[in-house]
């Protein structure tokens, strides 16, 4: 999955290479018009490297002056050309390739063979796009998480107060992107809506994504959605389905969000066990958020379900007062 969308920035890639061929030739027509003696210097100039070649092909007597007299006479044409573009004020960068990255040149690599930053920049933006999570990145990460925003009281017969307990789930979901590609533990997050589950997920989300990971983020009934069409529907399916339902097993963390809020049937059930059980098996990262009790999840799902939550996934109850209604 991750070859697919890297060939496809390539393709790009090499499109803004083409532009910027096209775009020269456009300059570098305008100059020819206006400057008829330039078209000639670069025409010559163009004879004599084939010239070179061809001498270098045959191996005449005397090869090494003859092509030493043909590279004068091409500094000379070049200084010429030089002079010439500067008296009518024509900007050296006018008959040159413009890139946008001037790293590459729009190839995606260094001189050293290294990925250039723009075409990680380009990765990541993308992961963004498929990952369906947008601008909401922007807004809530790591940077953003408020933990004054949670209650610091005793709340029921919780042993943490709120702050307490988001403080621990915060510290676990930042050992979780930093050991992300060591650990073989999932995370489970459930408890009432408005208690920050979504926006933990958008942080772990968005910090492992600008690492380049590819994250698919789908609320549950979207899921089913993309998968019931895949199943029935293939023939009409979209290239957007049919990229978002390989994610759902090929992406190194999908995250679940609002399990339990799909119409669940055995259909549903059937196909959440194979994506749990599927991605443990091939060591893929998911997590799980939902507002489900335990004993609901035990209720609704198949037991070979429950139980691999139970032993792959770490498990965090979130709660509190819905923060979403505090004024800050
Ligand atoms: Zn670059």
């Amino acid at each position: 999955m991750r070859q697919e969308i890297v060939n496809g920035i390539r393709k790009d890639y090499n499109k803004k290479r083409l532009q910027a061929k096209e775009d020269l030739n456009i300059r570098q027509n305008e100059i020819y018009d206006m400057l008829p003696r330039i078209k000639k210097i670069d025409q010559e100039i163009a004879r004599l490297s084939i010239n070179i070649s061809r001498i270098i092909l045959t191996k005449p007597e005397g090869l090494l002056n003859m092509i030493e007299d043909i590279r004068e006479t091409i500094d000379t044409l070049k200084e010429e050309k030089e002079y010439i573009l500067k008296k009518k004020g024509v900007p050296d960068i006018y008959l040159q390739e413009v890139y946008h990255c001037s790293q590459c040149n729009d190839s995606g690599y260094t001189a050293e063979g290294n990925m250039c930053f723009c075409f990680k920049q380009s990765l990541i933006n993308e992961l963004y796009n498929i990952s369906s999570l947008g601008n909401l990145l922007q807004k809530e990460n790591f940077d953003t998480f408020d933990l004054s925003k949670f209650d610091d009281i005793a709340y029921g017969k919780e042993k943490l107060t709120p702050k307490e307990n988001t403080k621990v789930i915060l510290k676990h979901a930042l050992e979780f992107v930093d050991t992300f590609h060591k650990r073989d533990r999932n995370l489970l997050f459930y408890g009432g809506t408005g208690l920050g589950k979504t926006f933990m997920c958008n942080c772990i989300a968005k910090d492992l994504m600008d690492k380049g990971i590819i994250v698919l983020y789908q609320s549950s009934f979207k899921m089913f959605e993309t998968i019931s069409e895949h199943k029935f529907n293939r023939s009409l399916e979209s290239y957007d389905n049919k990229d978002s339902f390989g994610l759902i097993y090929e992406s190194d963390l999908l995250i679940i969000d609002d399990l339990g809020a799909e119409s669940i049937n055995s259909f549903t059930i059937t196909e959440l066990f194979n994506i749990i059980n599927t991605r443990l098996i091939t060591d893929k990262k998911t997590i799980i958020s939902t507002n489900l009790s335990l004993e609901k999840l035990s209720e609704v799902y198949s037991d070979r379900i429950f139980s691999r939550l139970m032993s792959d996934y770490d498990i965090f109850k979130f709660y509190g007062k819905d923060i979403r209604t505090k004024r800050v």
